[in-house]
């Protein structure tokens, strides 16, 4: 049976660091057979930073999302939504809070780790190098400390704000490859994410099966890892697919490969979000 790529609701343009308009990835997703597409650019930020909208754009941002929403009516459906940041101690950033329920959905992400004064923060999808310096600054080279930090906030933001979906889950390992930082297989790393799934069992937030490092960084960077997925099959957890897609040409990248992934663990359906909310949809 071959798969329909039914949804992807984590998307990106050029309101933040996306390639592309929201106009052009509406075009690629009904070009590629997506029914269901969310449009999520990154929220602003606390400092203002390249990757993320201008503080300013947010209801320009949302009248265009409305305005294709019309314009593509009967041909896609169309979600308005918004990667947010979640920052330890300052939480989603209080000038995002009004424009919350005026989306579809929100993705709510950890991107940061942040420690203290504004300024001493260390980002873990960063490069190895400004990541490792960012571990020796804030956590004195203790990565178990700042992996422990980054699910610290990441079971925050759920506790606090249920978001519709949970953003790469584990991105905190985008920089561990061939374990530069540590084994994901060590105990103390497996009850972390024990003590996670646990917290995202009691609520309503959507684990995402996100494609976006692979589509950047390889095709061992999937997010979560397939450990986890395994865990979550057996808890019970359901998850949606994501692309993370920056480009046109990622709207649906290796979605394929992850649809067979995700049947092969057992899984014999995803949740799309539709207007009625989250739905099952049988693979
Ligand atoms: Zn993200
Ligand atoms: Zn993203």
């Amino acid at each position: 049976m071959t798969t329909r790529f039914i949804s992807n609701y984590h998307t990106h343009n050029n309101f933040c660091d996306g390639k592309n308009t929201i106009e052009e990835m509406v075009q690629a997703a009904i070009e590629k057979g997506i029914l269901h597409l969310g449009i999520s650019s990154h929220a602003h930020i606390p400092n203002q930073e390249i990757w993320t909208m201008e503080e300013d754009q947010i209801e320009t941002y949302l009248d265009e999302v409305h305005r294709i929403k019309e314009k593509y009516t009967g041909k896609i459906h169309i979600y308005t939504g918004l990667e947010i940041d979640f920052f330890d101690g300052i939480g989603w950033y209080p000038p995002i809070l009004p424009f919350i329920e005026e989306l579809d959905y929100d993705i709510g992400s950890v991107h940061c780790l942040y420690v203290g004064e504004i300024g001493e923060s260390c980002y873990v999808d960063d490069t190895r190098e400004a990541f490792e310096e960012g571990v020796e600054n804030l956590f004195n080279g203790n990565i178990q400390e700042a992996v422990r930090h980054y699910y610290n906030s990441l079971k925050n933001m759920i506790i606090q704000y249920n978001p519709t979906i949970i953003g790469h889950m584990d991105i905190i390992k985008k920089n561990n490859n061939e374990n530069y930082f540590f084994n994901e297989k060590e105990q103390w790393y497996k009850d972390i994410i024990k003590d996670v799934l646990s917290v995202i069992k009691d609520s309503t937030s959507i684990v995402e099966v996100n494609t976006g490092g692979i589509a950047r960084y390889g095709k061992d960077l999937l997010y979560p890892s397939i450990d986890i997925l395994e865990q979550m099959y057996r808890n019970g957890l359901d998850i949606t697919i994501n692309g993370d897609s920056h480009k046109i040409e990622d709207i649906d990248f290796y979605y394929e490969e992850v649809y067979q992934l995700i049947k092969d663990i057992g899984y014999d359906r995803v949740m799309i979000f539709t207007d009625k909310g989250w739905e099952p949809f049988k693979l």
